[in-house]
């Protein structure tokens, strides 16, 4: 291999996206995508489509917030948006069960450290005044933990991920914003994986100041665009006051391109940075079908599908430790403990992309994003039985099949 050498062209096949996430991806979205031509980031109906987009949020995130916005990137690019005021020395005490909110602890710590703390240890400051509560990986951060750790703490910010992607655990939002407001602590969540999933108001969590999500997860729009972002006034005003070190990342001056200037809502964004005719068209369409669905519905659905996954892999002997809707995470049986990552292996070889946790303990993930029918929950399940059975599982799957059937039968009958 040299420099010169220019390779075939890149062909990339199509997989069942069974993680975590990415969801699988609209053909409307990518239909949008594909076809929106080559406009520059003034263009008239590309800064309307921004516009629209920012109302479209509004609802979909069910809030007021005027600073309501995409951030281009991913669900990192909107969470370092949200955490873009904190600043050095700021107290912060965050809530960790996993991977993700792990993460999240880390751009704190780099955001609060100071210079001297920064230099010691510049990839994984040791920020005085950033708390981390850990809890253990498959529990949930509780009401009590957040009212505990805030009394005792009293710091400007408090930070938590809604629902931990990595140990599949939905974390306590209404306990968290009660704790901040009784402790007159800001709040800031991540809801990179909860927003398109689960039927909840931001306005409904007063004491929450900042949220941050992702396009690629709930709302299925990963060809790289937008990831939702929201503000209270109050979060604003800080802003204001503290000022942050970051132009593009800057909540303000972000805003400004999405008709968001001076706090008020304008009919026309002002330059920001260049925008993607193609991104905005593809995430346009995104919040259409959403609310075409309806946050609500989506919700009901995913709590549908979900209980139909986990009965079958249970009676396959798995043992569930997760309580998100839009994935399951598990134990695989006695007999096949230890041969997750061979397990996972073999079925992403095979074009069924399941994962592994990606911290300890070693456990299996399958999410079912926009795989929302009996006939891909079903398709999931076989192939999973039969991967299990290639490790030697011995699972009947005409069993798995009638009961998976039956449960599908039982529910229907039940709505
Ligand atoms: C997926 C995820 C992230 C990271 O999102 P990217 O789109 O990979 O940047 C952060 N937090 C949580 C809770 C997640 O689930």
């Amino acid at each position: 291999m040299t420099n010169s050498t220019i390779f075939p062209q890149l062909e990339i096949p199509e997989t069942i996206a069974a993680g975590p996430g990415p969801g699988n991806t609209d053909p409307r979205v990518l239909q949008r995508f594909a076809s929106a031509g080559v406009a520059d980031h003034m263009q008239p109906d590309v800064l309307r489509g921004m516009v629209e987009c920012k109302y479209m949020l509004r609802d979909i995130m069910g809030t007021s917030n005027v600073h309501t916005f995409g951030v281009a990137g991913t669900g990192w690019s909107g969470l370092d948006v949200m955490f873009s005021a904190v600043m050095p020395g700021d107290k912060v005490v965050m809530f960790v069960n996993g991977t993700f909110s792990g993460i999240d602890g880390l751009t704190v710590r780099m955001k609060a450290a100071t210079a001297e703390e920064l230099a010691a240890d510049p990839l994984d400051p040791k920020a005085a005044s950033v708390i981390i509560v850990d809890v253990p990986h498959g529990e949930s951060v509780s009401g009590e933990i957040v009212e505990a750790a805030l009394a005792v703490h009293k710091p400007k910010w408090a930070a938590m991920a809604h629902w931990e992607t990595g140990s599949g655990r939905v974390n306590d939002i209404r306990g968290f914003s009660d704790a901040c407001q009784r402790h007159d602590v800001m709040g800031l969540v991540d809801a990179v994986s909860s927003l398109g999933v689960e039927d909840f108001r931001i306005d409904d969590f007063p004491g929450v100041q900042g949220w941050a999500s992702c396009p690629q997860k709930g709302i299925c729009c990963l060809p790289l665009t937008y990831a939702p972002v929201s503000f209270t006034d109050r979060y604003i005003e800080t802003l204001r006051q503290t000022g942050c070190r970051t132009f593009v990342h800057n909540p303000i001056l972000e805003a400004r391109h999405w008709g968001i200037v001076d706090g008020q809502d304008v009919d026309k964004g002002t330059y920001h940075r260049t925008h993607s005719a193609y991104a905005v068209a593809a995430f346009h369409e995104a919040l259409r079908i959403t609310l075409q669905h309806t946050v609500a519905q989506r919700a009901k659905d995913y709590a549908f599908h979900e209980a139909a996954l986990r009965d079958a892999v249970t009676a396959m002997g798995c043992k569930v430790t997760s309580n998100m809707t839009s994935l399951v995470v598990l134990n695989l049986p006695d007999s096949l403990a230890g041969r997750e990552m061979e397990l996972v292996q073999n079925c992403r070889s095979a074009g069924f992309g399941i994962w592994p946790t990606l911290s300890a303990p070693v456990q299996v993930r399958i999410g079912i994003l926009n795989l929302l029918t009996p006939a891909a929950i079903s398709d999931i399940v076989t192939r999973f039985a039969t991967a299990m059975n290639e490790l030697g599982a011995e699972i009947d799957l005409g069993d798995i099949c009638d009961r998976l059937d039956r449960h599908y039968k039982t529910a229907l009958a039940a709505e």
